[in-house]
């Protein structure tokens, strides 16, 4: 077992335990009913910046409230994300239909997520923004546990185990 931390600091395994809403109290997200927390490496991006910055010094069972503006969430909405499609640019089988979400691959291979938003005969309207884009986020935040990392937890840059990586 890896040694536990008093507090979050940069390179640590840290479990938590959140809930996001939006700007009118809409729960978007939340990991506390399912009874595991989310496990990360503090310091490695893998949660939003501004979460990373508010965890640290945080200690376990401390709570942080946090008001993310969309610059700090995921970023501002862009009409340029928002583009028209041939149909025949889909697979065959692709389910094409309104309030249809996929993830695309872009040319450089990210994943893209992509929303319909209009479609006619020979072309599909689709919004790649990220369905969060322009919105003001709050998170309700619970740290639910520190620890040291493993030296192969460090080689591979994520956490392993419950809550982490499988492999
Ligand atoms: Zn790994």
């Amino acid at each position: 077992m890896s040694k536990k931390l008093s507090e979050v600091v940069d390179g640590a395994v840290v479990a938590i335990y959140y809930t996001l809403k939006s700007a009118d109290g809409e729960v978007v997200d939340s990991n506390r009913r399912g009874g595991k927390p989310l496990v990360f490496l503090q310091g490695k991006g893998q949660v939003l910046p501004a979460i990373e910055a508010a965890l640290v010094g945080k200690k376990k069972d401390e709570h942080v409230v946090l008001e993310l503006p969309p610059a700090q969430g995921y970023g501002e909405r862009k009409e340029e994300n928002v583009r028209k499609v041939p149909r025949s640019a889909f697979p065959p089988r692709t389910p094409l239909e309104l309030g249809a979400r996929f993830v695309l691959r872009d040319d450089q291979g990210r994943n893209v997520p992509a929303l319909v938003v209009e479609l006619d005969d020979e072309e599909v309207t689709v919004d790649h923004n990220h369905p969060l884009a322009g919105q003001t986020l709050f998170f309700d935040i619970t740290v639910a546990g520190i620890r040291e990392a493993s030296a192969e937890e460090v080689q591979h840059g994520h956490a392993h185990g419950p809550g982490g990586h499988h492999h």
